[in-house]
């Protein structure tokens, strides 16, 4: 198989929405794709490999075998949920066991229409093209995708004005595999037109365990069951994070000339990293306490508390937020953001009486 990265910088985007610290769900420059291996060497080859996320599996394993069986390029796919739970490595995987070349991009790349024409005219039968953050295409690029992906047609206009023609390219069947954070925010032609759509939950602490365990063994470093556990609870339920806790973890080991990760010694580490026993850093915190602090709990609006806190509203929204309103730390209400009882009880705080009739928190992404 085949792995072909498009886009100015010949990958996807890089910590993007986010500072490239400890705890962002995105991937960071060091980790990027690069001649010596990094994240791309950590990456599960195949769908047995791929730890977690068993009813997605289950999903994807029958539209494997049954486009196989039918020797057709699989449905479109549109993946959903956080950075760094698997997205990426799922296509690359699927293009694995259907044998064919995967195309990776992202949707900030595709700026003019020649890239994703490019793109599609290079593509060979079956072949599957990814690309991230499809909630951002442009208006040009996703209306050119709608044939493709539907009638497997590329329009090209030719010309400008009144003698401008259309002229239809014939391209071969592929499969489209979009990923993203915000599923809410694409249009609903384009959403319509994916036969599967698919969203990545958070990992439980026994997967993460079990993801640091393969981790420690492709880093040759000797790690105890329950250091990898002690890593696991800190990671916020995202394999990402897990890995790079896990060598920062490390780091400190070798440092202090120890030769096996135990669970006392992941904790020490991780408490110098100043990561907190729920995965929190003091941007989690900052939020929290802002939203107790300066808005009495909530509800305060996402653009009132980026201010507040001098975070960027999209870096609270799709980084923070998620995880916070899975640990039930933040609900969502039309209203606004609310910290929740167990948010005042983390940062040691007493929750007001008001508490008792607050609506029940919300966790979708969308
Ligand atoms: P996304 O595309 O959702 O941002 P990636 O697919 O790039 O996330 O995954 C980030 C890293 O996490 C990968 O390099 C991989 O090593 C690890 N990873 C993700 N999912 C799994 C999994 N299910 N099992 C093992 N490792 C995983």
């Amino acid at each position: 198989m085949a792995i072909k990265r498009t886009g100015k910088s010949g990958e996807k985007n890089v910590g993007d929405t986010a500072r490239p610290d400890l705890l962002t769900p995105q991937i960071t420059a060091a980790e990027a794709p690069n001649p010596e291996g990094n994240e791309e060497g950590l990456r599960p080859k195949t769908l047995q490999d791929y730890i977690g996320q068993s009813s997605l599996k289950a999903v994807l394993g029958i539209a494997i075998a049954a486009a196989k069986n039918r020797q057709e390029a699989m449905d479109h796919l549109l993946l959903y949920g956080p950075p760094g739970l698997g997205k990426t490595t799922l296509a690359l995987i699927l293009a694995q066991e259907m044998g064919v070349s995967c195309k990776i991009t992202a949707a900030p790349a595709l700026e003019r229409p020649r890239d994703i024409t490019g793109l599609l005219i290079g593509l060979q039968p079956g072949d599957i093209l990814f690309i991230d953050e499809i909630h951002r295409l442009n208006r040009l690029t996703e209306e050119l995708l709608y044939p493709a992906m539907e009638d497997y047609r590329l329009d090209i206009t030719m010309g400008k004005g009144n003698s401008a023609k259309i002229r239809s390219l014939p391209l071969p069947r592929f499969t489209l595999i979009g990923a993203t954070t915000k599923v809410g925010a694409l249009t609903s032609p384009l959403r319509d037109r994916f036969g599967l759509i698919q969203r990545l939950q958070f990992y439980d602490l026994d997967e993460l365990q079990q993801i640091i365990l393969r981790t420690a063994q492709l880093l040759k470093t000797a790690i105890t069951p329950n250091g990898a556990r002690a890593i696991a609870s800190r990671s916020r339920g995202t394999p990402r994070i897990a890995n790079r806790l896990l060598k920062r973890v490390r780091d400190y080991a070798q440092v202090k000339q120890q030769t096996e990760i135990g669970a006392e010694l992941a904790a020490e580490a991780l408490d110098v990293y100043q990561v907190d026993q729920q995965g929190l850093d003091w941007t989690d915190r900052l939020v929290l306490q802002t939203l107790i602090d300066q808005f009495q709990g909530g509800p305060a609006g996402l653009e009132a508390l980026a201010a507040a806190t001098g975070e960027d509203s999209r870096t609270i929204e799709e980084v923070y937020e998620p995880y916070l309103l899975q640990i039930g730390y933040l609900s969502r209400t039309p209203r606004g953001r609310i910290a929740t009882r167990a948010a005042y009880e983390h940062l040691g705080l007493v929750a007001p009486q008001r508490m008792e009739q607050l609506p029940l928190f919300e966790t979708d992404l969308g």
